[in-house]
C-alpha cells in the first residue's frame, strides 16, 4: 500500500519503519529535517511537505505532539482534508483532546474522507518492537480498513466505538495509572516509616487486594520488580511531563463533560508539582520522591 507517515518523533520514526519493514511503500514528512532523514535510513521516501506525503497515498498517518498540531495539519488553510482525495483514511495516532479528534472526524466526513483517532500506549520500546496497543474511535468500515495497518506497528488493536472513543480510552486508561501509581508510592512511603519492608509489602500486596499493575509490573521501588526504572534510579520509560499531558487532558475532559474525578485532579496537581521541582524528564514512577519530600534525590 502506499501510505503518507506525518510527524516521524520518537514514537512516529519507529512506526513509520515497521510500515516500510512490512512492505508497504511510506511517504514520510516532519518539520525536522534530520526526523525525515532518518526515516528515508529506514527505506521510506522522504516528503517536502504533510501535502506532498499525502497526494498520492491511500492512508495516511499522524503522530504529532498535540491537539493544536492536529488541527493545523488537517483543518490549516493548506491543511490534508482540503487537498486529499475523497475516500482517503486518515488514522492520527497522537494523544490529543476529544474535542479535537470529534471536529477532524465532522471535517473529514464533510470532504468525503475516512479519520480515525487512534491513540497508542506502549512508549518507544512498543514502537520499535511494532507492539504497541491502538485504542481506535470511529466507523467500523474505517477501522476495518486500517485495522491491517495498525497490526503492522501495534500487537492490541481495540476499537473503543465512535470518533474520539480512541482518544477517550487513553485518557481514562491514564488517569486510571496516575492514581493506582500514586497510591502504591504512598503504600511502600507509609510502609517505610512503619519499618516494614518494600519486599515484605510486596509480597503480600501482590496477591491480596491492593494488587494492580502499578505494583507487579512497575513497582516503583528497587528489587521487587527488576526491569522497573525504579531499579535505574527513574530513568523514563514514560516520563513525568506526558503523565502530566494525559492528566490535563483527562481533566479538561471532565470538566466539559461534568465528570467528577477528585482523585485525577488530585493526581494532575502532583504531576504539576513534580514537574516543577524539575523532575518532568524522569519516570512517571519516581513520584515516589516527591512524596517522601525529595523530588530529584
Ligand atoms: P515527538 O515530539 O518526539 O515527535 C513529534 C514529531 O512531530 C516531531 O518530530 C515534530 O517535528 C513533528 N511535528 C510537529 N508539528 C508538525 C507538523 N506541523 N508537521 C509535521 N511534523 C510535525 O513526540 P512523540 O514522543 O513521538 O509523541 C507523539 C505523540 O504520541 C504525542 O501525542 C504523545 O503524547 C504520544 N505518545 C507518546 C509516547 C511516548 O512514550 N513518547 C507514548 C504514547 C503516546
Amino acid at each position: 500500500m502506499r501510505i503518507g507517515f506525518i510527524g516521524l518523533g520518537n514514537m512516529g520514526g519507529p512506526m513509520a519503519a515497521n510500515l516500510v519493514k512490512a512492505g508497504h511503500s511510506v511517504a514520510a514528512f516532519d518539520m525536522s529535517k534530520p526526523a525525515v532523514e532518518r526515516a528515508v535510513a529506514a527505506g521510506a521516501q522522504g516528503a517536502a511537505s504533510a501535502n506532498a506525503a499525502a497526494s498520492d497515498a491511500e492512508a495516511i498517518v499522524t503522530m504529532l505532539p498535540a491537539g493544536q498540531h492536529v488541527r493545523q495539519v488537517y483543518l490549516g488553510d493548506q491543511g490534508l482534508l482540503k487537498t486529499a482525495k475523497p475516500g482517503t483514511l486518515f488514522i492520527d495516532s497522537s494523544t490529543i483532546d476529544v474535542a479535537t479528534a470529534r471536529d477532524v472526524y465532522a471535517a473529514a466526513k464533510a470532504a468525503r474522507m475516512d479519520f480515525l483517532d487512534a491513540p497508542v500506549s506502549g512508549g518507544v520500546g512498543g514502537a520499535a518492537g511494532g507492539t504497541l496497543t491502538f485504542m481506535v474511535g470511529g466507523e467500523d468500515t474505517a477501522f476495518q480498513r486500517a485495522k491491517p495497518i495498525l497490526e503492522k506497528m501495534g500487537k492490541n488493536i481495540f476499537h473503543a466505538g465512535g470518533a474520539g472513543n480512541g482518544q477517550a480510552a487513553k485518557i481514562c486508561n491514564n488517569m486510571l495509572l496516575a492514581i493506582s501509581m500514586i497510591g502504591t508510592c504512598e503504600a511502600f512511603v507509609l510502609a517505610e516509616k512503619l519499618g516494614l519492608d518494600h519486599e515484605t509489602l510486596f509480597k503480600i500486596s501482590s496477591t491480596a487486594s491492593g494488587q494492580c499493575w502499578s505494583l507487579t509490573s512497575y513497582c516503583p521501588v528497587p528489587g521487587p520488580v527488576p526491569a522497573s526504572p525504579a531499579n535505574r534510579n527513574y530513568q523514563a520509560g514514560f516520563t513525568a511531563a506526558m503523565m502530566l499531558k494525559d492528566l490535563k487532558l483527562a481533566q479538561a475532559a471532565a470538566q466539559s463533560s461534568g465528570a467528577a474525578t477528585p482523585l485525577g485532579a488530585q493526581a494532575a496537581a502532583l504531576y504539576t508539582l513534580f514537574e516543577s521541582a524539575g523532575a518532568g524528564g524522569r519516570d512517571f514512577s519516581g513520584i515516589i520522591q516527591l512524596l517522601r519530600g525529595q523530588p530529584q534525590a
